[in-house]
């Protein structure tokens, strides 16, 4: 934790500074920011010829939308403070990218790797049923999803274990998202987190008044970045931001420690150096450099820590030297380093908009599994038909041949991942801009957090006034 201040009350805190740029009733910010339910979990599981008391949380923190909705965390720092904490981040996280869920988390208290696959999948179901017996998942209930430690594996023994205890309820597969694609996920949610983060920064470094004042350039290519955990969100990340925004990664940390080449890290060969050898030390070309923490401190243009939260303290903050943070992890800055950095004049991009990615692609496949069919199966053929007639009637007027492959691209409709990366880019593009506005439009706030807390706040008192609960 930093300094004195627990994680749960740095948020708390962070949203009472936005509340001051608002006129919603000091009453009805304390009700957003209360946890409306703590699920608090002790259960044996079977490890050897022996038992274990397995501890597990799971917290409902808003129910202005329903259901609720936050990843699962697999973790030995789980405790009760950090799931609140989290929890009450989904919440935010929700309204400003518009998805109509309220904020949920779960943890866990475990470190995976100590376990075998066997004993992981007892403990996920016997926490899932627990969940079911305190009515505490379902489709319209709360539907948990991937975090740190857990992946589309504990997601699918979650479904199975949920449909288990609910057979032949008809939306059960809604139940939990994150699920492998063969068992009712959806194309792109793996890397949706990583892809968002990349869509994101983007946004940000293409106005070009804002890159002058910490004295880039405008566009996000070319640009150099260092990444901080190469699990789900850092691995996509670096390699969407290296494939698609020509971005040099030149600096990387995992647990073993951090490393660099101003030249440029391929990061798809390291991946696959670091599966093949179990560490990033020793990737040809790098240099090791220090511990998990030294990348950090590199000279880049922006940096992405993307494992765990309390990474920049005020201990280290001083020497942070990138120009732009995007907080892909959750709380990887603490409220006391937090205005050593923007004192620098860095532009923090905050975690419950840089990797709202996740949800919003969970969003997409929860609407998937109700709908109980495929994005694009009813209109791709309608589609491809008219836009056949468009060409062919385009051809007709000009007397011209469009070639066979323009002809392709022309009349296909949108496949699933089209269409899921396509509302996912729109997603973090709109939000992104009404951050940008309530800045316009609030010249006493200096923050990009402050100015993201506030479009949150008015969005979720909005819907608390229109429910007639505060008038
Ligand atoms: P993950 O378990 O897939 O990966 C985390 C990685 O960080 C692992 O490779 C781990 O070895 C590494 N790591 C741990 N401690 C480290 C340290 N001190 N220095 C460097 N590396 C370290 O987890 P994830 O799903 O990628 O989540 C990472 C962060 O992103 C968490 O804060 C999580 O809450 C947040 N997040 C995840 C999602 C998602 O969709 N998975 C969505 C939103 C936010």
């Amino acid at each position: 934790m930093s300094g004195h201040i627990s994680f749960f009350d740095s948020v708390g805190n962070y949203v009472d500074k936005a509340a001051s740029f608002t006129d919603i009733p000091p009453g009805l910010i304390e009700q957003i920011k209360a946890c409306n339910l703590v699920l608090r979990l002790r259960f044996p599981v079977r490890v050897g010829d022996d038992y274990e008391v397995i501890e597990a949380y799971r917290v409902q923190h808003s129910h202005h939308r329903l259901p609720t909705k936050g990843g699962i965390r697999y973790a030995e720092s789980v405790d009760q403070d950090e799931v609140m904490a989290l929890a009450a981040l989904m919440t935010y996280k929700c309204a400003l990218v518009d998805v109509p869920f309220g904020g949920a988390k779960g943890g866990i208290k475990i470190n995976p790797s100590k376990y075998t696959i066997g004993q992981l999948e007892s403990i996920t179901r016997r926490y899932t049923t627990e969940l079911v017996k305190k009515n505490f998942i379902g489709p319209g209930i709360d539907v948990p999803a991937p975090d740190y430690g857990t992946g589309p594996r504990e997601m699918a023994w979650i479904l199975d274990t949920y449909q288990a205890f609910r057979h032949g309820e008809i939306d059960s597969i809604g139940c939990v998202t994150g699920k492998p694609v063969t068992q009712n996920g959806i194309r792109g949610r793996a890397e949706a987190t990583g892809r968002g983060v990349f869509y994101g920064i983007r946004e940000c470094m293409r106005h070009e008044d804002d890159m002058k004042k910490v004295g880039l350039t405008k566009g996000i290519e070319g640009k150099t970045m260092v990444v901080q955990g190469l699990g789900n969100v850092g691995s996509n990340t670096a390699l969407i931001s290296q494939r698609e925004g020509d971005v040099r990664i030149i600096g990387l940390s995992e647990r073993e420690g951090s490393i660099y080449n101003p030249k440029g890290i391929d990061v798809e060969q390291l991946l696959a150096y670091r599966k093949a050898n179990g560490t990033i030390i020793g990737f040809p070309g790098t240099e090791h450099i220090g511990g998990p923490l030294a990348a950090l401190e590199l000279e880049c243009d922006i940096l992405v820590p993307a494992a765990l939260e309390n990474q920049i303290t005020s201990e280290n903050a001083p020497r942070i030297k990138a120009k732009i943070i995007a907080e892909a992890a959750n709380g990887p800055i603490t409220a006391d380093a937090d205005p050593i950095l923007i004192q620098k004049g860095c532009i923090i991009l905050p975690d419950f908009y840089i990797n709202a990615g996740g949800v919003t692609v969970s969003y997409f496949e929860w609407l998937k599994n109700l709908s109980h069919h495929r994005f694009g199966r009813l209109e791709n053929r309608f589609h491809h038909d008219q836009f056949n007639g468009f060409v062919n009637k385009i051809e007709e007027m000009t007397g011209k041949t469009v070639d066979k492959r323009e002809r392709e691209f022309l009349t296909r409709g949108g496949t699933e991942i089209e269409l899921v990366n396509s509302g996912l880019e729109d997603t973090m593009i709109t939000a992104y801009n009404q951050i940008r506005d309530t800045l316009k439009d609030h010249p006493n706030i200096t923050d990009i957090r402050t100015a993201a807390f506030v479009c949150s706040l008015k969005k979720i008192a909005s819907d608390y006034i229109s429910m007639g609960i505060f008038p």
